[in-house]
């Protein structure tokens, strides 16, 4: 008998017969391990109206009462994070102490929410005109959905939710079907926290959940995260019918290394970037862009460390854990021969990981002498397969980096200042990591990418998450001496 993992509606599970179910795998042994509910556009109605209630009392929650709510989850999040990561190495496969990792970085988003009654202060300028006063304040959307992909089940969802509920707007939560017990338990803690029902909701499924969160007319904003056409699916569909959206989507996240560039720190962080989560993060590396003479010389050190790499369950010491499902397994492998066809050196061939049992297993793959015209290069592979193209110079590797379609992360190495100033200021990329392959914002900035890579244009988190999540208003008060200026049909000069 197989686990079921069920909605969470109004402050409970909500167990109720549902037509749709889908599979969730435990992508190491490649079984399915339990069924998650799918909604139907019905049930949706019926959450978006609850959680239009809830909305009404809590945006009127003061901001005490509202931090100190932020604070209590933060605090449990904090003593059961162990018990989420297990939930999402179990369900997406990464290794443990990754799972762990983005736990902690959707706790530093929770603390960023803490914050909130400073983060809402708004403007006030005394005597505009003759006993007028003018102040600005932000007041709370109504309800917020957000639609999480399979690869961070925790972090991408505490991207939103913990600034979404602390500016006093109520959400509905659409997690990947893929993975989505760890929701299940952070809506739980929200409720031991102390959030009232209504608050937080969770429904699962896939499209038809979609659909009826963006046409649904009490949803007033869509947070979106998850793979391109997908997101400008959202961002157009979403928008027209009247919401707020932003929605981010893919990447292919260039590493470009100079001539100068300490060539160990360069392998260990093209290893660590490619290979961590098996490249399913939406910041990897996936093409590394050597500047000639230093490829040779580059390749054989990320070569002898990817022999390091220990493929295997996540819940052992293993370094790297399998692909989350067969299909998408078989979709990486497939670009490995692609590769191959297209004439690009095989370094690592990683399909020989399959030996290692039934899980979803792809071992690390390194590509050298690609070029722009492969699709290995040109596409977004969401794997463990790290592309290294040569090129003469710096200018002809930013060329390519930002000739690309998406423009999500990507990284400099050198011990040039000059040069690497150079690269922040010309590349067309949204976050820039200079020595530093990954470059995750902290909380207290904005996460997001450019071009293909976002839709809309407000960035997660930081102050952009403040200002997406709530509506600005302005209020010019006039409280008169007892004298009155009569009559006046003119437009106020302020004078
Ligand atoms: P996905 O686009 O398949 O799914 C994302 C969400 O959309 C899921 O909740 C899914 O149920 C839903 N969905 C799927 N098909 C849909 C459809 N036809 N209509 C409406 N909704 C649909 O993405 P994924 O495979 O879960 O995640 C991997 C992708 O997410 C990669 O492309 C990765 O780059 C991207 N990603 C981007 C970022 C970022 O910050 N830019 C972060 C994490 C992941």
């Amino acid at each position: 008998m197989t686990k079921s993992v069920h909605h969470w509606i109004d402050g409970n599970e909500y167990v109720a017969p549902s037509d749709r179910h889908g599979d969730i795998y435990n992508p190491a042994t490649g079984l399915v391990t339990a069924q998650v509910d799918f909604a139907s556009a019905a049930l949706v109605e019926e959450v978006a109206e609850k959680a239009h209630q809830a909305f009404l009392s809590w945006s009127t929650a003061t901001l005490t009462k509202r931090a100190q709510t932020l604070f209590n989850f933060r605090q449990l999040l904090d003593q059961r994070k162990g018990d989420v990561a297990a939930l999402i190495t179990a369900e997406h496969g990464k290794v443990l102490s990754d799972a762990l990792g983005e736990v902690s970085r959707g706790l530093e988003v929770v603390e960023f929410a803490c914050g909130i009654p400073h983060l809402l202060k708004g403007g006030y300028s005394e005597g505009v005109s003759t006993g007028v006063d003018v102040f600005s304040i932000r007041q709370a959307l109504g309800v917020s959905a957000i639609i999480s992909p399979f690869n961070f089940p925790a972090m991408v969802p505490m991207w939103f939710f913990p600034i979404a509920i602390a500016a006093g707007n109520a959400v509905i939560l659409k997690p990947s079907e893929k993975d989505p017990s760890a929701s299940m338990l952070l809506a739980e803690l929200w409720k031991e926290a102390g959030l009232p029902d209504g608050v937080f909701n969770v429904v699962h499924g896939d499209k038809e959940v979609v659909d009826a969160l963006l046409t649904n007319k009490r949803v007033k904003s869509v947070s979106f995260v998850g793979s391109t056409p997908i997101a400008k699916y959202v961002y157009e569909t979403g928008t027209k019918n009247g919401k707020r959206v932003q929605a981010l989507g893919g990447a292919k996240n260039h590493m470009l290394v100079l001539p100068d560039a300490d060539l160990d720190l360069a392998a260990d962080a093209a290893v660590n970037a490619g290979f961590g989560s098996a490249g399913e993060r939406c910041m990897a590396i996936s093409v590394l862009i050597a500047v000639e003479p230093i490829a040779d010389d580059l390749v054989g050190r990320i070569k002898s460390r990817m022999g390091q790499i220990k493929v295997g369950d996540g819940t052992t010491d293993a370094d790297m854990g399998p692909l989350v499902t067969e299909v998408h397994r078989d979709k990486v492998a497939s670009y490995v021969s692609a590769g191959e066809k297209a004439g690009a050196t095989l370094v690592v061939d990683g399909r020989s990981a399959s030996s290692i049992g039934d899980g979803f297993w792809l071992g690390p793959t390194l590509f050298d002498h690609v070029t722009p015209d492969m699709s290995i290069y040109s596409d977004e592979i969401f794997g463990p397969v790290l592309s290294v193209i040569r090129v003469p110079s710096y200018e002809a590797g930013l060329k390519l980096i930002n000739e690309h379609p998406y423009g999500n992360g990507t990284a400099i190495f050198t011990n040039d200042g000059g040069a690497a100033r150079k690269f922040q200021n010309e590349v067309e990329v949204g976050m820039v990591g200079i020595n530093v392959p990954i470059p995750v914002p902290m909380a207290y900035y904005s996460f997001g990418g450019w071009k293909s890579s976002l839709f809309g244009d407000l960035h997660a988190h930081g102050t952009d998450g403040v200002t997406f999540f709530t509506r600005g208003k302005v209020v010019t008060s006039r409280w008169l001496d007892p004298s009155h200026g009569g009559l006046n049909l003119g437009f106020p000069q302020n004078s």
